[in-house]
C-alpha cells in the first residue's frame, strides 16, 4: 500500500496516514521500519532534533547503559549486527546516538520522521474509526492507527522545591543536559539523587568540580560494572554466536544471555553462596543479579537478604569513614527491589575524597534553595551549580503528558487515575487502534529493553497486517481481559520484593502518583509465551471490528 491507496476506514474515509508514531528512540525506529516493510504510509512525530530518544536526552556526565553493549541493539538486522561494532563493554551515551543515527540511516528512516514536533492530543472518533493527532506548531493528521514509542524513562521528574526560582546559580536535570555540556571547574557543585543516574554521574562531577555535595535521600546498591574495552577477537565470538546470544537473551527473564550459577540459593551453604557471589561480583553489572536465577533472588527473601549484606559489606569496605560507610549502606530495601544500579568509576570511593561530601537528606530533608544554594532541616549548603538526578515520572508520565480521549470521549488520564489499566500492556480498553510500545504492564524497564522493544513491535506489526488480512479496521482490548490482565501483574508483584522499596516501579516517587506496580514482573520468556498464544488464538482478549458491516467479533 502506498500514501497514494491507503486503507479506507469503514465508512470510506481515507486517513492522512495509516499510522501515526510518537517518538524517534529504539522503539519508534523499529516501528517504522516494520510498518513501512507491510507497505503501511508511517509519520514519525518527534520532539527533539534528532534520534535517538533517552540517549538524545540524557547526556549527562558518565551517561552509559547498564546492558552490555552487544545486546544492546537491535537483533533483526544482520547489515547493522556486522557493520556495528562496539567499543566497550558498556555503550557509553554518545556511541549509543551515533548507533541509532547509523541505524536510521542504514533503514532510510529519516524521510518519515518530522522532528522538533511535539504530540499534545490524539481524539479518536468511532465515526470513522480514526484517530485524530494534534502538535504543539498546530498539525492535526488523521490515522488509523496510534503508536506511542515515547519510552518508559522519558518525562523527567524535578521536585517542587520552593526557591527554586530564587537560586542564583545553575541547574540542571540530568536528562534535559545542554548540547555543549556543563563546566564544573572550580564550582561548588551539589548533586541530589542517588539512583542510576546519580550513581553514574557523581564520580565523574566529583572529578571536575572543584567541590561536590551529594544529597542523598535513600543509599543504594551499587554493583560494580566492570566496564573495559571489547577486544577484537572477543567481537568475532560475539558475532559468530549471535543466534545463539539472541536466542538465549529472547527466551530468559531479562531479555539477557547470562546462565546462572544455580537456580536457587536453598540448598546451599551461606560458604557456597558467598563463593558464587565473590564470582559474580567480579563478572560485574547484571551477570551479578544472574548469580541465582533472577527471579529466585527477586522473591526469595532469605537469600536476597544474604546478597543484600554481601554488597553491604563490600561497600563498608570500600568507603574510609564509617559514619559515610554508615549513611551509604542501604537497609531500608531489599537488593534489586529498585532498579540495581551499577557503579562504572569507584563511587563508593568517590566519598573518600576531601573535596566530596555526603549528606543525608532523609535524616534532614531540603527545605528549600536560596540564592546562594541548598538549605536542609540542619544546616544551609553554598552551590554554584545544582545537578538534579531525580529521574523520571515514569512508565505513564510521556503517555499521559499527550491529552488523549478515546471512544465516547474518555480521556486516557482519567481511565488511569487509579493507576494504568492494560491488556499485555499494549493497548487499553476504550481506545481502539492505540499500541504503547513498552507500554505499562510490559515487562519493559525490567528487561533488556531493545529485547521487549523488538517483541512489541514484531506482535504489534504481526497484528495489523491480520487485521488486514482477515478484513478488520479495529482492535481493541476487551475490559475482562484488560481486569485479568491487571490483576495477573498485581498477583506476580505481590510474590516478589517490589512491593518492600518506594520506587518510581510503583510510582512511589512522583507525590500524588497512583501507587501500583507498573511493569509486568514474570519476565520476557513468560510474557512473550503468552502473547504468542494471544495472536495465535486469534488476537484473544480483544475486540475485532470488521470494515464491511462493522460487525463486531469478541476474541
Ligand atoms: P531514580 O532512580 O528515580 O532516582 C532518583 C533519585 O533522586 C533517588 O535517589 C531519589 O531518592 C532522589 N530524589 C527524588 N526526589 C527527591 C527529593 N525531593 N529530595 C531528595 N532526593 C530526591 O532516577 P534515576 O537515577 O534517573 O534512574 C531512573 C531509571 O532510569 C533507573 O532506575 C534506570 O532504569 C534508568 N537509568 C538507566 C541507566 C542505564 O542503563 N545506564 C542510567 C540511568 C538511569 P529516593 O530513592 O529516596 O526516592
Amino acid at each position: 500500500m502506498s500514501v497514494d491507496d491507503q486503507h479506507d476506514t469503514r465508512f470510506g474515509d481515507t486517513p492522512d496516514v495509516d499510522a501515526v508514531v510518537v517518538g524517534a528512540g529504539f522503539s519508534g525506529l523499529y516501528m517504522l521500519h516494520r510498518l513501512r516493510e507491510l507497505g503501511l504510509s508511517v509519520r514519525v512525530y518527534e520532539k527533539a532534533d534528532g534520534v535517538g530518544g533517552t540517549w538524545y536526552w540524557n547526556r549527562y556526565p558518565g551517561a552509559r547503559c547498564d546492558s552490555e553493549s552487544h545486546i544492546y541493539c537491535y537483533s533483526f538486522d544482520e547489515g547493522l549486527l556486522e557493520e556495528w561494532e562496539w567499543t566497550e563493554r558498556y555503550p557509553e551515551q554518545p556511541e549509543i546516538l551515533e548507533y541509532l543515527q547509523f541505524a536510521a540511516d542504514h533503514l532510510d528512516l529519516r524521510r518519515d520522521i518530522e522532528f522538533e514536533t511535539e504530540v499534545t492530543a490524539a481524539t479518536f472518533d468511532d465515526e470513522s474509526g480514526t484517530w485524530t493527532v494534534e502538535t504543539a506548531d498546530g498539525q492535526q493528521v488523521t490515522t488509523r492507527f496510534f503508536i506511542s514509542a515515547v519510552g518508559c524513562l522519558s518525562k523527567p521528574f524535578l521536585p517542587d522545591f520552593d526557591g527554586l526560582d530564587e537560586f542564583e546559580g545553575e541547574w540542571y536535570h540530568t536528562s534535559r543536559w545542554p548540547e555543549g555540556g556543563v563546566d564544573f571547574a572550580d564550582k561548588r557543585v551539589g548533586v541530589i539523587g542517588t539512583g542510576s543516574t546519580g550513581i553514574q554521574t557523581i564520580p565523574e562531577v566529583a572529578e571536575r568540580a572543584g567541590h561536590l555535595t551529594v544529597f542523598q535521600r535513600t543509599p543504594n546498591y551499587a554493583v560494580p560494572a566492570r566496564n573495559r574495552p571489547l577486544e577484537e577477537d572477543e567481537y568475532e565470538e560475539i558475532r559468530a554466536n549471535y543466534d545463539d546470544i539472541w536466542d538465549r537473551a529472547r527466551n530468559s527473564r531479562l531479555g539477557m544471555p547470562f546462565d546462572s550459577e544455580a537456580n536457587s540459593a536453598r540448598r546451599l551453604s551461606e560458604e557456597e553462596i558467598h563463593e558464587i557471589l565473590d564470582k559474580r561480583w567480579q563478572q560485574g553489572g547484571f551477570r551479578f543479579l544472574h548469580a541465582f536465577e533472577p527471579g529466585h533472588i527477586l522473591s526469595n527473601e532469605e537469600t536476597n537478604a544474604i546478597i543484600s549484606e554481601f554488597i553491604r559489606s563490600k561497600i563498608r569496605e570500600k568507603v574510609d569513614d564509617p559514619e559515610t560507610a554508615a549513611k551509604l549502606v542501604p537497609t531500608d530495601h531489599p537488593y534489586a527491589s529498585k532498579r540495581p544500579p551499577m557503579d562504572y568509576n569507584d563511587y563508593y570511593g568517590t566519598y573518600n575524597r576531601d573535596d566530596v561530601r555526603l549528606v543525608d537528606v532523609e535524616a534532614a530533608p531540603i527545605t528549600e534553595f536560596t540564592a546562594d544554594g541548598i538549605r536542609t532541616a540542619d544546616g544551609h549548603y553554598d552551590l554554584d551549580i545544582v545537578v538534579f538526578a531525580t529521574g523520571f515520572d515514569a512508565m505513564t508520565g510521556a503517555i499521559l503528558a499527550m491529552d488523549i480521549e478515546g471512544r465516547d470521549g474518555l480521556s486516557l488520564e482519567e481511565k488511569w487515575s487509579a493507576g494504568p489499566r492494560t491488556y499485555l500492556g499494549l493497548g487499553t480498553h476504550g481506545f481502539p487502534n492505540l499500541f504503547t510500545i513498552t507500554g505499562p504492564q510490559s515487562p519493559s524497564v525490567l528487561t533488556n529493553m531493545p529485547m521487549s522493544i523488538e517483541q512489541h513491535v514484531e506482535w504489534i506489526t504481526d497484528c495489523i497486517e491480520f487485521m488486514d488480512r482477515e478484513g478488520y479496521d479495529l482492535i481493541e482490548p476487551t475490559e475482562e481481559a484488560e481486569d485479568q490482565w491487571v490483576s495477573q501483574t498485581n498477583m506476580l508483584a505481590d510474590q516478589m520484593l517490589f512491593s518492600e522499596a518506594d520506587s518510581w516501579y510503583r510510582g512511589e516517587n512522583v507525590p500524588d502518583k497512583p501507587s501500583v506496580f507498573t511493569p509486568f514482573p514474570g519476565g520476557l520468556e513468560m510474557y512473550r509465551g503468552i502473547c504468542e498464544t494471544v495472536a495465535e488464538k486469534g488476537y484473544d482478549g480483544f475486540e475485532l471490528r470488521g470494515a464491511a458491516d462493522a460487525a463486531t467479533v469478541e476474541k
